[in-house]
C-alpha cells in the first residue's frame, strides 16, 4: 500500500497496532495493494468498536497479501474478531486488489491474484487514489453487521459453512 494510506489507516486505528511497529516505521505497513483499502477499512472498523464495546484486547500483527488473498495476523482478539478477520479475508477473492472493482480469483502471469477484468488483462499501473474507499469501508462494515444480525446465534458458525448458510451458492477454496 502507498505510504499515505498506510498513514491514514494507521492513524484512523491507532489502538489495533502492535507499538514496535509503529515505532520502527512511524506507521504501520499494510502489505498488500490499495484495492484493499475499503474492506480493511471497514474490517478495522468492526474489530475496534467490539474491542471498545466488549473490552476484548486485540492488536494486528500484520496485514498482507498472500496467495492473492488477504491475509490479517493478530494477537487477542474473540470469536468475533475471528469471523470478521474470516470474512474479510474470504471477501478480498472478490475484489481487485489494485483498483478495489469487483474482481476474480484466478492465476494471472503465473500467480494466483485477486484482480478486475482490466487488471487481470494487463500489468496496468494503479489507479491514482481516491477517496472511494471511505464510503466501500462503512458500507462494508453495514453489510456485515446486517449479516451478522441476520444469522443471530448462528453467525460464528458461519464463516465455517457459509455455502450451507447460502443453500450451497457459495463456493470455498480450502
Ligand atoms: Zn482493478
Amino acid at each position: 500500500m502507498n505510504e499515505f494510506n498506510d498513514q491514514i489507516l494507521s492513524a484512523k486505528y491507532a489502538e489495533l497496532f502492535v507499538d514496535q511497529h509503529v515505532l520502527k516505521f512511524d506507521f504501520f505497513e499494510f502489505e498488500c495493494g490499495d484495492g484493499w483499502l475499503g474492506l480493511l477499512d471497514g474490517t478495522m472498523f468492526l474489530i475496534k468498536k467490539n474491542s471498545e464495546e466488549n473490552g476484548v484486547r486485540i492488536k494486528l500483527v500484520q496485514v498482507k497479501e498472500k496467495f492473492g488473498r488477504l491475509r490479517i495476523y493478530f494477537q487477542g482478539g474473540d470469536e468475533y474478531t475471528r469471523t470478521v478477520v474470516d470474512m474479510a479475508e474470504f471477501v478480498s477473492e472478490e475484489i481487485c486488489e489494485l483498483c478495489g472493482s469487483p474482481g476474480d480469483y484466478h492465476k494471472a502471469h503465473g500467480w494466483l491474484q485477486a484482480r478486475c477484468i482490466e487488471h487481470s488483462l494487463e500489468t496496468i499501473s494503479p489507479q491514482k487514489p481516491d477517496f472511494a474507499w471511505q464510503k466501500h469501508g462503512s458500507l462494508y462494515a453495514e453489510a456485515v453487521k446486517a449479516i451478522f444480525s441476520m444469522f443471530k446465534q448462528h453467525s460464528m458458525s458461519w464463516m465455517q459453512s457459509p455455502a450451507l448458510a447460502f443453500g450451497g451458492g457459495f463456493h470455498t477454496s480450502c
